[in-house]
């Protein structure tokens, strides 16, 4: 298993590794829990890896060392662990050390079918230490007859569910993402070396050249002789993940061709112009839904500014794990500017409805600044169904969306009004067709092996609760 995460490759670049904490720092928003760099210098394969945020982890000291044999390339990972997989074994980039092959890889997404992969590798010897996604890519290049390249493509089709793997050998580098493209994946260039990341935000930072997305059911090789494109899956229609636009990349970043900011200003022009409501001021929930509040605003004609203050320092709310420290985690990363709010009708602009915590604590903190009305617009659609593709959003239980209807929510929120974008409406906002939205429609772009079991529950269920 494996989460939301973010990958750096850096192939013939000089001090690679302090690129890579560069990259690493860009891909921040992608994973506190844990980061890794390794290095080559096509010789000798070096790294450290360990919890914590990218800056806390490596400081001058530990970058000098890893840039003391002079590397050309490097591989970095940023890592959000949910709290099963909190152990130091899950830590990427992974260094495995083999007869035929000494490689590192580092992953983002989620396989649905690892339990049985591991299984089926268990059965012919293989020792697991970890459940992450990148021991059972190990397992699989070195059971195969053949060397790296046949056998990574040999390897990855036998996956399913979303994936971007980064593998380093000493002298070579590797990029692969699913056939379905879930998780975004982009190629720069810099000078004379080539960078691999999976938002295009890193680029920038780097001073790299974008070039293009690493294509669905793609493997780029890189060597000494250049870029080469091999395919292990046919082309065929993609499924990019909506929360990315939605929530988790960040706004400067381009996913499939279409910019990140643009996509959440728009999803904000068409929620106004879906359910637009009667009020004095549009405050947008930092960071993820400034854009959204600007197209709200834009469209509706109703002002924004800003109503609420992000502390820099608090992380996401989200990943606390007990409901305790989330309820408390949204006071501590948001506080209201009450001299914008008090004697005022406010429409709030967020950007998801996952467990209803964040807009509940929202709405509570506008009143007690002394709001007249607060009437809440959510610029994605309501979420029904879990994610099993890496993004962390809970089970169906936690899911308030999943068993609710949005008058439900609403009161459950104690909001004025409640609405969500509609699926079209969202659709418009991004304008591509191949994408995958299973966490607002329960139509899953592959199959779920074990998790199937979790859909069949809740829809026993549900029918069980309509008979009722
Ligand atoms: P909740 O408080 O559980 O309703 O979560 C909603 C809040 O979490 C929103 O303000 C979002 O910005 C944020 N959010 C949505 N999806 C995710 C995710 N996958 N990981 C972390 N935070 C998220
Ligand atoms: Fe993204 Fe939702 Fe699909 Fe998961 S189910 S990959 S969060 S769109």
């Amino acid at each position: 298993m494996q989460h939301e995460c973010g990958v750096i490759g850096l192939y013939n670049i000089p001090e690679p590794a302090v690129k890579a904490f560069y990259g690493l720092f860009a891909l921040q928003h992608r994973g506190q829990e844990s980061c890794g760099i390794y290095t080559s210098n096509q010789k000798e394969i070096r790294g450290f890896k360990n919890f914590g945020m990218v800056r806390n982890v490596f400081d001058d000291e530990r970058l000098r060392k890893l840039e003391e044999n002079k590397p050309r390339h490097a591989v970095g990972q940023v890592r959000y662990a949910s709290k099963s997989m909190n152990s130091a074994a899950n830590l990427q980039p992974m260094f495995f050390s083999h007869l035929r092959a000494d490689f590192v890889l580092a992953s983002n997404g989620l396989l649905t079918n690892h339990r049985e992969l591991s299984i089926q590798l268990q059965k012919k010897g293989a020792i697991f230490q970890s459940d992450s996604n990148c021991e059972i890519l190990a397992h699989l290049l070195v059971q195969h007859p053949s060397t790296f390249l046949p056998a990574l493509k040999d390897a990855l089709p036998q996956m399913q569910g979303s994936f971007c793997y980064l593998a380093m050998r000493r002298s070579k580098m590797f990029a692969a993402r699913d056939p379905l493209g879930i998780m975004p994946l982009s190629l720069g260039k810099l000078g004379d070396g080539w960078v691999i990341s999976s938002e295009t935000c890193a680029f920038e930072l780097l001073g790299a050249e974008y070039i293009r997305d690493v294509e669905p059911g793609e493997i780029i090789e890189i060597r000494e002789e250049g870029l080469f494109s091999h395919r292990f899956a046919e082309k065929r229609p993609g499924a990019i993940c909506l929360m990315e636009y939605i929530y988790f990349a960040r706004p400067d970043s381009q996913i499939n061709g279409v910019n990140v900011h643009l996509a959440r200003y728009r999803a904000g022009e068409e929620l106004a112009r879906e359910s637009a409501v009667r009020s004095d001021l549009v405050i947008g929930v930092p960071e993820s839904s400034l854009s959204a509040a600007r197209g709200y605003a834009a469209a509706s004609g109703i002002p924004a500014d800003q109503g609420l203050i992000k502390n820099k320092y608090s992380g996401r709310s989200f990943i606390e794990s007990t409901q305790e420290r989330r309820d408390l985690a949204v006071y501590l990363k948001l506080a209201p500017i009450r001299t914008m709010i008090e004697g005022k009708s406010i429409t709030l602009i967020d950007d998801s409805i996952v467990r209803g915590t964040t807009s509940k604590q929202l709405v509570q903190m506008m009143r007690r600044c002394g709001a007249k009305e607060v009437h809440m617009r959510i610029a994605s659609p309501k979420m029904i169904a879990p994610c099993f593709y890496g993004v962390d959003t809970s089970d169906y239980r936690e899911l308030i969306g999943s068993r609710h209807s949005v008058e439900e929510i609403c009161a459950s929120i104690q909001a004025d009004s409640l609405a969500f974008l509609s699926n079209e409406g969202l659709r418009r906002a991004i304008g591509l067709d191949e994408v995958c939205d299973a966490c607002f429609t329960e139509q899953y772009p592959t199959p779920l092996f074990e998790y199937q079991n979790i859909i069949d529950r809740e829809r026993r269920e549900r029918a069980r609760g309509q008979q009722q």
